[in-house]
């Protein structure tokens, strides 16, 4: 008989620790390994290391017990084969692009990608070679189309920013498939407690952990977790590019992420509620939150995500930015911060920040407006959330 899976939260908790078993001290919880180097007493010792035994460490640049234990909290919240923590999302996303492609291959990507990932793809990618196509990502005609014979792989996000607009990745998987291509996800909206797209068929999912893993905007990073040559490949490049993280961020991330299944179903349950009352304000022209009926993507999220929609959505005034303002002055203990899925809730404005690039064109095309105002929904209690966004709106 098969042992009963242990849950999301027991994974949490429990993946990763014994990274220390080997280690004298016997502490409770997992040190930090503040150390660049590591000591060696036999030249058997390293070709052992160089061998590929995991259990010793050389050097941090190439791998540290901070680094490892997060490695193997993360691959088994996301059902991986390996994991690649990185400095940053934009480092584990240069890692998993640069590890796998060469120059003269194209990828197809969604338009609505996180702005610094368009721009890796579409101003330093293509220096070396690597084409792209842009397309909407829900069109899945669209994406067949876009697939030319040097095609290596497709690139979505499970909901895009501001919008909210959900992947169908398991459409996206079975098309790679058929094609020869891999499936590239950014999970960091969802999360592993919400949703898992390597169970939906993606080759390789990647988060900011800077956001939701680590959920306390207080440490940078980025994780790969799946299949485990790209893997191998994209540890490779980081180790020669030298984008690895500090000791320090991997233990603040994997203390951060014990918490993450609670986290999500609060960030869940108060974003619903929020986008509910949003939806009921007379100032308020339209919402953005896939746990509403009035998303385009309610079903298909519906059928996705397991235990809720996250944290994270958006809705337009029926006034410009000078309401915007009014409002950003007017809320009381919601922050306006250009960042993401923290504990505490915050807005940002997309159109003078992370889409502050697009033409006023660009944006109208994708329903982002003045009076478009971004939430990431915290977890502190429902009513108190609510509360402040319905007196800074009764003011305007
Ligand atoms: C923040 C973010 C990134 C980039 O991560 P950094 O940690 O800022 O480098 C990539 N994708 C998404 C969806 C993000 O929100």
């Amino acid at each position: 008989m098969s042992e009963r899976p242990l849950g999301v939260s027991t994974r949490a908790v429990h993946s990763g620790n014994d990274i220390d078993q080997h280690m004298v001290t016997r502490a409770k919880s997992l040190p930090i390994y503040e150390t660049s180097v590591f000591v060696y007493d036999s030249l058997a010792q390293v070709d052992d290391f160089l061998a590929g035994n995991p259990d010793n460490y050389m050097y941090t640049r190439i791998g540290n017990p901070n680094q490892a234990a997060l490695e193997m909290l993360v691959r088994d919240l996301e059902g991986g084969e390996a994991a690649l923590f990185s400095a940053s999302g934009m480092a584990a996303i240069s890692a998993a692009l640069l590890g796998l492609l060469s120059a003269g291959d194209h990828l197809i990507a969604s338009r609505e990608l996180y702005g610094t990932t368009q721009s890796l793809i579409e101003k330093e990618l293509s220096r070396f070679g690597i084409a792209s196509t842009l397309v909407d990502i829900g069109d899945l005609d669209a994406v067949k189309a876009a697939i030319t014979p040097a095609t290596r792989l497709i690139y979505t996000e499970t909901a895009s920013n501001p919008l909210v607009r959900v992947s169908d990745v398991p459409a996206l998987a079975a098309l790679a498939k058929a094609h020869g291509l891999k499936l590239l996800v950014d999970n960091t909206f969802l999360s592993p407690a919400l949703y898992r797209p390597l169970a939906d068929g993606a080759d390789l999912v990647l988060h900011s952990t800077t956001k939701y893993l680590n959920g306390h905007s207080d440490a940078t990073g980025g994780i790969l977790v799946g299949d485990a040559d790209w893997i191998a490949q994209a540890r490779r490049f980081q180790i020669n590019a030298g984008g690895s993280a500090s000791p320090f961020e991997a233990w603040l991330t994997f203390r951060g992420a014990k918490t993450l299944a609670l986290r999500m179903q609060a960030h869940s349950r108060n974003a619903q509620a929020l986008a509910e009352a949003l939806e009921a304000h007379p100032r308020v022209a339209k919402v953005h939150y896939p746990g509403l009926a009035s998303h385009p993507d309610h079903d298909l999220a519906r059928r996705l995500f397991g235990k809720g929609c996250s944290g994270m959505l958006s809705f337009t005034l029926h006034g410009g930015l000078d309401e915007v303002d009014r409002l950003m002055r007017g809320l009381r203990h919601t922050a306006f911060a250009p960042s993401l899925a923290g504990v505490a809730s915050s807005i940002s404005h997309p159109g003078k920040t992370s889409h502050r690039a697009l033409s006023p064109e660009a944006l109208a095309e994708l329903d982002i407006h003045d009076g478009t105002i971004r939430v990431s929904v915290g977890i502190e209690d429902a009513a108190d959330i609510v509360a402040d966004f319905v007196q800074a709106l009764d003011a305007l």
